[in-house]
């Protein structure tokens, strides 16, 4: 629920109204507007009765939202959220973000010849996972512990943030030990003990969208993590299944612009998970800043066809390179201020 307070509605008349939202048993969230407040209601399992609250002085509007999603939707919060990882904005108004790094850590070589090279072509974070959800238990499952130790090596050398996945709430303390920026894969982003574990951090989290969720599930699982208390969610499209098997999944670019009208939450693009091959990572990586993205993230392997998982949507370490002076290019042309200005 909603309550819209008219333009003319002091201190006093707010107070009164987070009262007796109080007295109902239920959370009141103060939304100041630039020409009247508004006041969020949280807390209520199913339909209000707004009686005692529709007559009070000040009060102009009650509106039910039956959306499953409050905190992170617009109405409740219309100022954009800008998150910070390591100090780097990300979200509206900031230069878009890239996120750079190969599928999983395989080896102290593999992440470090990778760190070097896309810190040097501009990128702003080193991603890589330790903790893989693979589709079946015969191929590599990620170098788990030793994997998070690799990529704070990468970090020490050359100050890439670090984003990694989990996969459980049980590790949760371990890769928030390590990870700068915790992402949540795909598969898990329905994971609700995993999400309200998040929640309860400090650390900012990527929350990819499952691969047949709906806009609203998908909103509705950030939800989860900022109920609990954080806030720092980057919101990430990633491909959805569809009927089309040319492409590993279809890249569902509208959800930049819808996202951005209905959260404050800043949103990303995985052109490589969306599109599984090389040549088209490209295209839909400068597609998606056009579209409004805040960041992309970019797989990168400096040995593709060796690479122990996701080679084939992998962008070699000079095809990464090429893509960021074309995203510099861009990011100037749309008036960003250029994508990877991190470039040393
Ligand atoms: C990944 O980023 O390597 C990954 C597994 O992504 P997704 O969860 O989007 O499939
Ligand atoms: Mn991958």
């Amino acid at each position: 629920m909603l309550i819209v307070m008219n333009h003319k509605a002091g201190e006093r008349q707010v107070e009164a109204v987070v009262r007796a939202v109080e007295k109902m048993g239920l959370r009141a969230v103060p939304i100041p507007g630039s020409e009247r407040t508004a006041i969020g209601v949280l807390g209520n399992r199913g339909y209000v009765d707004d009686s005692t609250i529709r007559d009070l002085p000040g009060v102009q509007e009650v509106i039910h939202v039956s959306k499953p999603y409050k905190l992170v939707s617009r109405d409740f919060h219309p100022r954009p959220t800008v998150v910070k990882v390591c100090g780097i904005p990300v979200g509206e108004g900031k230069r878009p973000v890239v996120v750079a790094g190969p599928c999983a850590v395989e080896s102290e070589e593999q992440i470090l010849r990778t760190a070097r090279a896309v810190k040097k072509s501009g990128a702003d974070m080193l991603r890589g996972g330790a903790f893989k959800p693979r589709t079946g238990p015969h191929t590599f499952q990620g170098l788990r512990e030793e994997g998070l130790k690799l990529l704070a090596m990468a970090r020490e050398e050359t100050g890439l943030p670090i984003v990694t996945e989990v996969m459980s709430p049980d590790t949760v303390g371990l890769v928030a030990g390590y990870a700068d920026l915790l992402q949540v894969g795909a598969r898990n982003m329905q994971n609700f003990e995993l999400l309200k574990e998040l929640g309860r951090i400090r650390k900012p989290v990527l929350l990819k969208r499952g691969m047949s969720a709906t806009i609203e599930e998908f909103l509705a699982a950030a939800e989860y993590i900022l109920a609990e208390g954080n806030h720092q969610v980057i919101l990430c499209e990633r491909g959805i299944r569809t009927f089309e098997t040319a492409t590993r999944n279809t890249l569902d670019l509208a959800v930049v612009p819808l996202i951005r009208e209905l959260s404050h939450l800043p949103v990303m693009i995985d052109p490589s998970h969306a599109t599984g091959k090389r040549s088209l990572v490209s295209p839909m990586a400068k597609a998606s800043l056009v579209a409004g993205a805040h960041g992309v993230l970019v797989e990168v392997h400096p040995e593709p066809d060796k690479a122990l998982s996701d080679g084939p949507q992998s962008l070699t370490l000079p095809g990464f390179e090429a893509l960021m002076e074309e995203l510099r290019r861009l990011s100037a042309f749309l008036g960003h201020g250029g994508a990877g200005e991190n470039a040393p």
